[in-house]
């Protein structure tokens, strides 16, 4: 089960496109200044099965992808999982919000981050930095957060990052 924060059916403010955006319950970095301070309790939010939330995901064919938001996506990789594999099953590009950034990913070598990783298109990484906030940033709050362009970044193994 998935601890979940809350969804969104449709936004153009999560990534490109049209996305259903799943906002995870729990998140251990406490950034000063957070949007979403509700999402840190790793205990709150709302269980609901990958299939229960695949299934609002299959009602929409006009979305071009979904969003794993936070909360700390990450702290759930494993149970996210077959979303992001289904999603790319109906041809739907996955986009993964972290606090940490792509290289601590990485460095884990957690077999389960390293399947999320994988099943992401593009990886928005880092923390919220309050004095970096920016509203001239697509789909960021801060300026320090990248859009990491996952698969070439794997691929040539040096972090690559769409603008
Ligand atoms: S990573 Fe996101 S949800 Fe977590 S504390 Fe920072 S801004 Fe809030």
């Amino acid at each position: 089960m998935i601890r979940v924060a809350g969804l969104i059916q449709e936004s153009i403010a999560d990534g490109p496109g049209i996305r259903f955006v799943i906002f995870t319950q729990g998140c251990p970095h406490h950034c000063p200044g957070c949007h979403n301070p509700q999402t840190q309790c790793l205990q709150g939010g709302t269980l609901m099965s990958a299939e229960e939330i695949l299934e609002q995901i299959r009602k929409n064919p006009l979305l071009s992808g979904v969003t794993f938001s936070g909360g700390e996506p990450f702290l759930q990789a494993e149970e996210l999982l077959p979303i992001a594999r289904e999603c790319h099953r109906l041809g739907l590009d996955v986009v993964t919000y972290s606090g940490w950034t792509f290289e601590k990913l990485i460095e884990a070598h957690r077999p389960e981050w390293n399947s999320l990783i994988a099943e992401s298109d593009i990886i928005v990484d880092g923390p919220f930095m309050q004095e970096l906030r920016s509203y001239q940033t697509r789909f960021r709050g801060s300026s320090n957060q990248r859009l990491v362009n996952v698969a070439l970044s794997l691929l040539m193994h040096t972090v690559h990052t769409i603008s």
